[in-house]
Order: structure tokens, then sequence, then C-alpha cells
């Protein structure tokens, strides 16, 4: 009899897993509780796989041999735990696909920092001309890919939702960019949950592959002390050399792996500020450890776009920056964000708090911050944490009626930042709404 695979949630990931499923002969039917965009139930429709959508038919789904679940379904879900207790097991969309490619895997993760570290990677290794995809939490899924390409490598973006469901994901090379509390709600709020989620990424990594991470953790550090892992380790830092590894020698960044040394000027890059140059240390012992040319690596790290709404200039209007830092949904990219900044700072944040602790921005605020503007649900929490701290607080809920204040507040050289430490989905559909909406809002000004 043909194994039955049962796919939960039918968005990006789910579709692709569907679609690898059947191209491995396996039964498969896929379930959503909500609404399936109509792109997907078309590609479903088309690829001939049974699905259903609004509903979960219990019967349909408990008589599965193997399950890929939605990142997006917490393991508490009813259904997660009927599975369980029935011991049919539960995995991602990740560790799925990597059992069926033999393509090297570099999957990187952290609470901060992902999107901007895969993008580079992935820049890094087309640049140099290697046969490489792109997935994970990006574009096209990593199951889709596996099942119509042949890549050499995998550069993967990996949330902690994926890492909980793996059994066998097995990176050549992994990075875990910092560990700060994020996502607590599905974590129990407890902080060391987390923390074995994101370390998941080196479980079944050996003595042939490499752990790229940052030294400045105390976190990180702390864990790999405990579990003392087989795998080679490679670290960053932005305040000590590390060898094997990559630190910041004033503003150069400087990486020794590989017994090679390579140097680059990270204030003549495209990326700004501290954060975004320990994304840029940990792509560059990535290409690195690839054998990849260095006058490559240069040529890629100078010609790198980021993906919008991260620290993105919108505009310089009467010599003040416009600046949109909408994907800063915890208090770390705020941090981050604050210190990319020498000049005073007009900041724009709240939204939907999942458990923010403002301390760790409370003396940057203090010396930088000559203006809060708060929107959102959660704004009185930021009000309260920060009177007193800052000369002056606005509040509302209007992006427009933001920009405007923060225009009528600042002066030249000053910088606008939206940096909101919070979610959207209060006032937005999401990050790239709010985003987007900040843009236009500073756009009507110079109308
Ligand atoms: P992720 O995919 O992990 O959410 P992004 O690259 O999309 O990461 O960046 C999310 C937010 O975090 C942005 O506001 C960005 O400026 C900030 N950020 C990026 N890299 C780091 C880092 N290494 N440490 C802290 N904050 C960062």
């Amino acid at each position: 009899m043909q194994e039955k695979v049962v796919i939960l949630g039918g968005g990006e990931s789910g579709v692709g897993a569907a679609i690898l499923a059947k191209s491995k002969g396996f039964d498969v039917f896929l379930s959503d509780k909500g609404k399936l965009q109509d792109k997907y139930s078309q590609v479903l429709l088309e690829e001939n796989i049974a699905f259903e959508h609004e509903k979960h038919t219990t019967e349909n789904i408990l008589d599965a041999q193997l399950v890929v679940k939605s990142p997006g379904i917490p393991d508490t879900a009813p259904l997660i735990v009927a599975l369980r207790k029935k011991g049919i097991p539960v995995i991602s969309e990740i560790e799925f696909a990597s059992r069926y490619t033999r393509a090297k895997l570099i999957a990187i993760t952290g609470s901060n920092g992902k999107t901007t570290t895969t993008l580079l990677t992935y820049h890094l290794l087309k640049n140099a001309g290697l046969h490489a995809g792109l997935a994970g939490n990006i574009g096209d899924s990593f199951a889709w890919q596996v099942a119509t390409q042949d890549f050499d490598y995998y550069v993967l973006e990996i949330s902690s939702f994926q890492l909980d469901n793996i059994v066998s994901f097995h990176p050549a090379i992994s990075i875990l960019l910092n560990i700060t509390p994020d996502h607590l709600d599905r974590y129990r709020y407890d902080f060391q949950n987390y923390i074995d989620s994101k370390f998941n990424i080196i479980r079944n990594q050996n003595e042939d592959d490499y752990f790229i991470y940052f030294e400045d953790s105390e976190v990180i550090k702390a864990e790999l002390s405990k579990r003392n892992p087989p795998v080679k380790k490679v670290g960053f830092s932005l305040t000590r050399p590390v060898i094997p590894g990559s630190w910041l020698r004033d503003h150069v960044i400087v990486s020794q792996v590989n017994d090679e040394v390579y140097e680059t000027d990270f204030s003549q890059l495209p990326l700004k500020g501290p954060h975004n140059a320990v994304n840029s240390m940990a792509a560059i012992i990535v290409a690195q450890l690839l054998h990849i040319d260095h006058v490559k690596i240069t040529e890629g790290l100078k010609s790198f776009k980021n993906a919008p709404h991260r620290l993105e200039v919108v505009e310089e209007i009467d010599g003040v920056t416009y600046v949109n830092d909408s994907k800063a949904t915890n208090v770390d990219s705020v941090f981050y964000a604050l210190g990319s900044y020498s000049q005073p700072v007009i900041l724009i944040a709240g939204g939907v708090d999942k458990g923010n602790d403002y301390s760790q921005i409370e003396a940057l605020v203090s010396n930088k911050v000559k203006g809060l503007i708060v929107l959102g649900k959660d704004r009185e929490k930021l009000v309260q944490y920060f009177t007193g701290i800052v000369p002056t607080i606005f509040e509302t809920d209007n992006i427009r009626e933001a920009v405007e204040k923060a225009r009528e507040w600042a002066v030249d050289k000053d910088i606008v930042l939206l940096s909101p430490a919070c979610a959207s989905f209060d006032l937005f559909k999401n990050y790239e709404d709010r985003g987007e909406q900040f843009k236009a809002a500073v756009r009507n000004l110079v109308r």
C-alpha cells in the first residue's frame, strides 16, 4: 500500500511539500484550517493533489504515516497533540525536503539577521558562480525546489519553528547569529526552550561539518560549553580576534579561515551598522569555507542590496534622513538600529508586544532619542517605560500623523527612525504593510 503523507497548512512550504511528496510517490492529502490563497489551490488542482481548506477532517489526517506541519501551527494545537498520541511522526517542511536532496546545506538561524545573512550568503555564492538555491523562509519553498531543481548548494533561512520539528536535517554549514528573547509565547515563556530549539541546528552535525556562531553572545557560549558538540566551530566577534574566525579591527573585517586571511573595509560596503558587520562576517566565513576567491567575495559584498524594511533609507528631506526599519519586531533589533547612528534620533515604535523588556535599550534611548512617537496596541507600555527618559513622547495610531509629528520635531542631520520593537498585526496587515505605509507617509511630506 502507498504510504500516506498529510500536509498541514497550505502556504508556500505546505504546497511545496505536497508537490515533493507526490513526486516521491506518496499518497498525499493537504489540509488547512484557513482559506488557501487561490494561487495555491490552483497548483494543487493542477497537480491532482487531494486537499481541503477551512476545516480539518480528523479521520483523513489521523490515518497518515507521516505528517508535515506548517511552522505556523503550534505543537499545542489539539490536532498535533492527537497525532503525537497516536505515534505518527510530525516533521517540518525543511526536514522533509532535506531527506530528498544531496546538495550541501547552509542553514542560517538566529533571533535577528537571518534574512539579511541568508540573502548576502546566497549573493556571495551566486556571484562566485556556484550553483546555489535560496530557500527556507524566503522565496520559493525548499521542498518545491528539491522537487524541481538540482542545485549543488542551498542557502536556507531557518526559523526556530522549523527547527522544532527536525529529525535528521543535517547542514554541512550552520550559522547561529544570536539568541535573544523572541517568540516566547510559543515556548511556554521559558527562554531555555527557545535556546534548545535554536541549537537543534547542530543536532545532526558531526566533525566534518562547520558551526559558525557569534562569539560575543554569552547565551551561545554558555550553551556550547554545556553541550560540547563535535562539529568544527568558527566564531565571529565585534570585540576581539577569533581564530579560526572573523572580527573587526577598527572598521576593517578580518577573517582567518583555512589559514588564509581575508580583509575588507566595512565602512566602504553598502550594509551599515554593527549588526550588519556581524551578518557580513558570518557570510564571509561561509564564502571562505567554500574556497571562494577573495576578489569575488569583495565584489559580492560591494554589489549586495538588502531586502527592504531593514534600516532602509527612504528619503532625505531638509537634511533629515527617514529610515524604515519596520522589520525590527523585537527589542534587540532596535538596540542595533539605534547603535547604527551617531546623530539624534526621533524614534517611532510600538504595536503588538511579544513580552518586551525595554531595559536593553534604555541607555541608548536616553542618549540618542530626542523624541519618541508611539503607536498601536501596546504603546502605553512604551509611554510608561520611557516617560522621564526621553524629553518628549507623542501618542497616535495613525502612521501619517506620526511622520508629520516627526517632521515637526526634526532638525538638520536628525534621523527619523521607524523601528517598532513590536509586531504589526494590530494596525497593519504585516511588517511589509507597515513599512510601505511609513514610506508613503514620508514621501507625502515632499509632495
Ligand atoms: P530576521 O530574518 O531574523 O528577522 P532580518 O535580516 O530580516 O532578520 O532583520 C530583522 C531586524 O533585525 C531588522 O530590523 C534588522 O535591522 C535587525 N538586524 C539584522 N541583523 C541583526 C543582528 N545580527 N543582530 C540584531 N539585529 C539585527
